[in-house]
């Protein structure tokens, strides 16, 4: 810009004054030639895109640029032929510059948008959620599926192209009729997720929520769907947890204010029945009343069991040895077992002492071994084990039963679920109530070989 000014005011100046035509004419043709000669080189080393374009532009410029500067020499050898030979040249090479322009534009349009395409590609590759795109016309197919696929089902991506049908495989079959559902709606395609579980290749069973957009063509068909899929499990978890300890509390509630209301009633019922027993007239009733008599009992110990997930029970925490408490309990278990033809093994590691109500430990590794007893019709062994490791107490208790389904496995703990005829579905939720009490935790592991219950003590909470 300065350059032309500057060559502007010079020529201006120059017509003015009475100079020869050399003089007038010399500076702005060299100028416009070193400038030209100039973009030329920035076309070839400056422009950020190094394409043919570029190339042909830069020295087009050039050329142009050395056939300007030199304009007025040639003209001065006095040859007819040079002037239109320069303007044939000049001509073609501002042609070669036109095109060669219009080149490094497609060309940078085209860097552009791989660019673009990296930057994408980059985002959707590196996202933690599993992003996809299902094409459903002409024919269905996986068009897209992001890599994050493999660390969250187990299958690479390459997998899925090859088998179109792999992700609808992994769905677990309980949720097929929903995701069915999901896929045959008419119409808008929900915005809701969709919440299902997979199976992994590892077979462990995860949780993931869909969420997809729809795309149609004008007719009103559907062409593909672009969706996100997340993986929920962990968030699943923490709703469990919550709404059992929500279950626990409103049973804990109930339990307090209906308890005692039935108890008392249930007392002097119990009373004039063993009075009714010791008649003598009464004595063809003995079965009978004998029979209610026990029924009534067993009403009795479901209300004590109920009473026993109050919330807000007080517990008098002293430090104890685990091992002592299991092993003075020992003698009532073994016994127990034996009944049954179980044989119990105590594996009891070396532990620090912890600050643990009594009562409710008993009450806790009693209600366990009952559940273990009673899963293993067949006899069998019953472990009672203890470790410490990493700063937790582990106190564990292992049958060889028949296991549990996953339906009753992921309610553990809901008051009053029972797979017995006798059972009340008061066993568990007293022991989750009995460890959260006691800070510690319960896992479980459980499959055809039988059964662990697992509550890790916390020893942070009870070093005195
Ligand atoms: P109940 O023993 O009265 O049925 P619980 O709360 O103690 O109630 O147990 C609930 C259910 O959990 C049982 O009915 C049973 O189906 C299942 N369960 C608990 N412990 C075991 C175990 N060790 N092996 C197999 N199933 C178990
Ligand atoms: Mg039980």
């Amino acid at each position: 810009m300065y350059g032309a000014a500057a060559v502007t005011v010079v020529s201006i100046t120059a017509a003015f004054l009475d100079l020869p035509f050399w003089f007038k004419h010399a500076f702005p043709a060299i100028f416009a030639g070193i400038i030209l000669i100039t973009i030329g080189r920035s076309f070839i080393h400056d422009l950020k895109l190094k394409g043919i374009g570029s190339r042909i532009t830069g020295y087009a410029f050039i050329l142009w640029g050395l056939l300007t500067a030199s304009t007025l020499y040639t003209l001065g050898l006095g040859l007819p032929w040079i002037p239109s030979a320069n303007y044939a040249l000049g001509g073609i090479l501002r042609l070669v510059i036109a095109s060669g322009t219009l080149i490094v534009y497609f060309e940078k349009n085209r860097a552009d948008l791989l660019e673009r395409e990296a930057y994408f590609r980059l985002l959707t590759e590196g996202a933690v959620d599993i992003i996809y795109r299902y094409r459903l016309l002409p024919e269905p197919k996986l068009e897209y599926i992001s890599p994050s696929v493999l660390p969250i089902t187990g299958y690479s991506a390459g997998e899925y192209y090859d088998d179109a049908g792999l992700l609808r495989s992994l769905i677990h079959p309980d949720d097929l009729p929903a995701y069915e559902a999901f896929i045959n709606a008419t119409g808008e395609y929900s915005s809701l997720p969709l919440s299902l579980r997979l199976i992994r290749k590892d077979n462990h069973i995860i949780w993931i929520e869909n969420k997809c957009v729809s795309h149609y063509d004008e007719k009103g068909n559907l062409l593909y769907l672009d969706g996100i899929i997340r993986d929920v499990t962990a968030r699943k978890e923490r709703e469990r947890l919550a709404t059992r300890v929500d279950k626990l509390n409103m049973a804990g509630a109930m339990a307090v204010s209906v308890a005692h209301e039935i108890r008392n009633p249930l007392t002097t019922v119990c009373g004039y029945l063993q009075i009714m027993a010791r008649e003598a007239e009464l004595h063809k009733y003995e079965n009978r009343l004998v029979l209610m008599l026990e029924e009534l009992n067993r009403a009795n110990t479901i209300i004590s069991e109920y009473l026993l997930l109050a919330k807000d029970k007080r517990i008098e925490l002293k430090n104890h040895c685990l091992n002592t408490l299991i092993k003075k309990i020992s003698p009532l278990i073994e016994a127990d077992a034996a009944a049954v033809n179980v044989a119990v093994s105590l594996k009891l590691q070396e532990l620090p002492t912890l600050a643990l109500d009594e009562n409710e430990i008993r009450q806790l590794i009693l209600n366990l071994v009952r559940n273990s007893l009673e899963a293993m019709p067949r006899g069998g062994i019953l472990v009672i084990g203890t470790s410490f490791e990493k700063k937790k107490v582990v106190l564990w208790v292992q049958d060889q039963g028949i296991g549990m389904p996953d339906d009753i496995l992921q309610n553990l703990g809901t008051p009053f679920l029972t797979t017995k005829d006798t059972g009340t579905g008061l066993g568990l939720p007293i022991c989750y109530r009995i460890a959260t009490r006691h800070h510690a935790t319960i896992d479980v592991k459980t499959g055809n070989q039988g059964t662990t219950f697992l509550i890790h003590f916390s020893l942070s909470h009870f070093v005195a």
